[in-house]
């Protein structure tokens, strides 16, 4: 029997349609990474560490999978690419139609130079606790041993994050 991974993912948008991207990046999650298992509300977040006009779209999506880690890295990677994203220049953020993190496979550590799980910066962004939380609040994080639920109660991020509401069109 082929084992089975628990991999949960963050999904980030803050280029137009934002959620067009997020619905096409989970199409090709389920084609191409293995079986949804649940996923969050989407969640809308100022741009974090860099300035933007267009606020963040977030989702975190949970999924089993047989694939390794690598190869996890690179089927989103190539997700990214084939949803237009343009890569990160000099370490400065930019805009993306799409990013996708690797939050945590099943209670692996992994430190490589192209890959840490969990990703190194779950405990302090509201924008990625928050839809994990809503997932799975018990998940522990391995590396902290706190549940999820516990790291957002003690994240200090001040940033805002807001449930996403899908705006109203009103027929004539
Ligand atoms: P960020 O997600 O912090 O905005 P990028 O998506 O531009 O930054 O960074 C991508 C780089 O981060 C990739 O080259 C990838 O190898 C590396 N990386 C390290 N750990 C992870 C992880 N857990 N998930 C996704 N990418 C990771
Ligand atoms: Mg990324």
């Amino acid at each position: 029997m082929v084992e089975k991974h628990t991999i949960f993912l963050l999904l980030g948008s803050n280029i137009h349609p934002r959620t067009v991207y997020l619905k096409k990046a989970i199409e090709f999650i389920d084609n191409s990474l293995g079986e949804i298992i649940s996923i969050s509300s989407l969640y809308e977040s100022e741009p974090w560490g860099f300035e933007a006009s267009v606020a963040f779209l977030n989702r975190v999506v949970c999924l089993e999978s047989s694939f390794e880690p690598l190869e996890i890295l690179k089927r989103t990677q190539e997700i990214e690419r084939l949803l237009g994203r343009t890569t990160k220049t000099n370490g400065v953020y930019v805009s993306r139609t799409l990013d996708i993190d690797l939050l945590f496979f099943d209670d692996e550590i992994i430190d490589l130079p192209e890959l840490t799980v969990p990703h190194a910066q779950i405990a302090n962004r509201r924008f990625t606790l928050i839809p994990l939380a809503e997932v799975d609040p018990a998940k522990i994080h391995p590396g902290l041993n706190r549940t999820c639920r516990q790291l957002l109660d003690d994240c200090t991020d001040s940033s805002k994050v807001w449930k996403y509401k899908e705006k109203q069109v009103y027929a004539l």
